[in-house]
């Protein structure tokens, strides 16, 4: 009787899954309790996000005996490498997006998509709650709960402000579709102002004076767009306009791009400088106001207030709400992303994964494998460890942990010589051995970078893709546990562990030119990495689809320019 009085509220998509809204539910929220008849004895997979990690993952699963419900706030995947080009018009939004149901319609199993947001997890009792987006069922109720078998996380992160006054109020973020169409909505906006009859050229110059906050790969990618399209288009359609425009960019550290080759780096820095683009090192925002920004230097700690336009904040990612308070209910406070282990398992929870942005893998740290890899190095068993041998050791390391590899380049450590002298002092390169002790203060510098895989699209879909494959499995693999043969005498999981295989990065730089990093230290900047980077990333998006409008929208914008209607 009590199944009488439920609605249905989910469109079915491949079949299967139907969830039911609680009509008399004083709480207002709706149970997925299908009538019996339906019940399905295939596990539930619940999966939390439709970006780089949830798609891949998406996109990967193809075990049938699934019944898999997608829940996620946009009912689309954003090709986020694509939005700083499409806050000026380059690329348009709607080619950097496919709807969620284009890419799940094509799997031949149950899938679900629900477009709402979950604000809280129960692990406990497997339940996620969720919040619809746009419409009130029938009986007002937006709310509804959906359990699960095994939980996927892939929420992503949100920007983060570091808690700075005024910036939630007065900046623009670039971290979703929507914000990087308000951006281009904006600079255009304060084209218009700054051409209006009767403005001082104080407030001319103040209206023009972008400010980009971040000197990370989005804050200098969209500094190098917005000084193409001004300098491109802009200046052609507003000519009075010209002598005030100015770009800043800000950066709190020493240099911008830090996670790149310096060689990088520096041909940045210098190429931003003949552009005009204002690059101020060290300075640290410590307040926004609705028309000044305020700057702490470092070092002498001075600060100063300069009169902006329009501020775009490009610092970085932290927490989403709802998966801090998982976290603080799991137990894992102060941090920045849900831990898991190296087979993407939440820790401190069954059946839960999460990957992407909102995760991290608690590596299994150098240090505490320490003997073992003494051990091993140490081939003549003499307690000591010559350079040749300890460089062995770091090869290993780097190689499997390419966090560990960069680091160390960008640090020019790739000799050791840096690192053997953190452990003994200056020495002369060829002469030394290290014991236990001194071994462990060497590699102490490479555990500290263990822990933090990038927050990158590269790292999410790779994830992604990883764990559908170990979901496809994972019928074959409860059948055997004890795992296919080569796997026994390791014994840890049934599954090998998540490897991350770096593919390398690029930082557009503007003017057709593009820094790329690729595997083994490899460096091209200039207009043939332009054409690398055209070529991977049409090459990377999501559907033919996309790939023609981008590639269309491309050569538009070679033809004729970018559009500054500002619609
Ligand atoms: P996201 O892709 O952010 O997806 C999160 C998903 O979760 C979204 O669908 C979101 O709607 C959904 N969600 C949010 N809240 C909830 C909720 N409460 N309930 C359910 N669902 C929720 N990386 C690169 O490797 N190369 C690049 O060139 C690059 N360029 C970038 C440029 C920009 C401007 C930005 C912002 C990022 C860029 N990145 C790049 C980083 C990359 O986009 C992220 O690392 C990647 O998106 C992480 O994937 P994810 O699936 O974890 O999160």
């Amino acid at each position: 009787p009590l199944l009488s009085k439920f609605v249905v509220v989910c469109a079915v998509s491949g079949g299967g899954l139907v969830a039911y809204a609680d009509a008399n539910s004083s709480n207002g929220v709706l149970a997925r309790a299908p009538p019996p008849e339906t019940v399905s004895k295939k596990k539930k997979v619940v999966v939390l996000g439709t970006g780089w990690a949830g798609t891949s993952f998406l996109k990967k699963l193809n075990d049938p005996s699934y019944d898999v419900q997608v829940i996620s706030p946009r009912n689309y995947f954003a090709f986020t490498p694509l939005l700083p080009s499409v806050t000026v018009g380059t690329v348009e939004a709607r080619s950097i997006v496919e709807p969620i149901r284009n890419i799940v319609r094509k799997k031949k199993m149950d899938v679900c998509f629900s477009e709402g947001e979950c604000f809280k997890i129960d692990a406990e009792n497997k339940k996620v709650y969720c919040r619809s987006n746009e419409y009130n069922n029938l009986n007002g109720k937006k709310e509804f709960v959906v359990e699960y078998d095994y939980l996927v996380i892939a929420m992503g992160a949100r920007p983060n402000t570091f808690n700075t006054p005024g910036v939630e109020e007065h900046c623009n973020f670039l971290k979703e579709v929507e914000d990087a169409q308000k951006i281009r909505r904006n600079v255009i906006d304060n084209f218009e102002k700054a051409s209006l009859p009767g403005l001082t050229e104080e407030e001319r110059k103040r209206i023009l004076h972008f400010v980009v906050v971040g000197g990370g790969p989005t804050g200098v990618e969209f500094a190098a767009e917005l000084h193409d399209f001004v300098n491109e288009d802009l200046v052609k359609l507003y000519p009075a306009a010209k002598d005030f425009v100015k770009i800043t960019l800000l950066e709190a550290a020493d240099h911008i791009l830090n996670m790149f080759d310096k060689r990088i780096t520096e041909f940045a820095e210098e190429k931003f400088k003949r552009d005009g683009i204002d690059v101020k090192l060290g300075s640290m925002v410590v307040g926004v106001s609705d028309k000044e920004i305020s700057t702490k230097v470092r070092g002498n700690g001075e600060i100063a207030s300069v009169p902006y336009g329009m501020v775009v904040w490009s610092t970085g990612i932290g927490t989403r709400p709802v998966v801090r308070d998982f976290m603080k209910q799991i137990g894992q406070n102060n941090r920045r992303a849900l831990a898991t282990d190296e087979w993407l398992r939440v820790e401190g929870c069954n059946n839960v994964y999460a990957l992407g942005d909102c995760a991290t893998i608690n590596q299994r740290k150098v240090m505490e494998d320490i003997s073992a890899i003494f051990k091993k190095a140490d081939k003549d068993n003499s307690g000591t460890l010559t350079v040749k041998e300890f460089q062995e050791v770091i090869k290993d390391i780097s190689q499997r942990y390419p966090q560990v590899e960069l680091y160390l380049k960008n640090k020019k450590m790739s000799n050791i010589v840096d690192l053997l002298k953190a452990a003994k002092g200056d020495v002369a390169k060829e002469s030394i051995e290290l014991n236990i002790e001194e071994f462990k203060t060497a590699l102490s510098e490479v555990d500290s970078q263990m822990k933090n895989l990038p927050a990158t699209a590269q790292v999410a879909s790779q994830q992604g893709a990883y764990l559908a494959k170990c979901f496809n499995r994972m019928e074959e693999a409860e059948k055997n546990p004890e795992g296919p043969i080569r796997f026994r005498g390791e014994g840890r999981h049934r599954f090998q562990p998540f490897r991350y295989r770096h593919l390398g990065q690029f930082a557009p730089l503007g003017g057709e030119q593009t820094a790329a990093q690729l595997p083994g230290d490899w460096v091209s900047i200039g207009h043939s990495s332009q054409w690398l980077w055209y070529s991977v990333y049409a090459s990377k998006l999501v559907s033919w689809r996309t790939r023609a409008l981008v590639i269309t929208d491309w050569t538009r914008r070679f033809i004729f320019g970018r559009d500054s209607s500002g619609i």
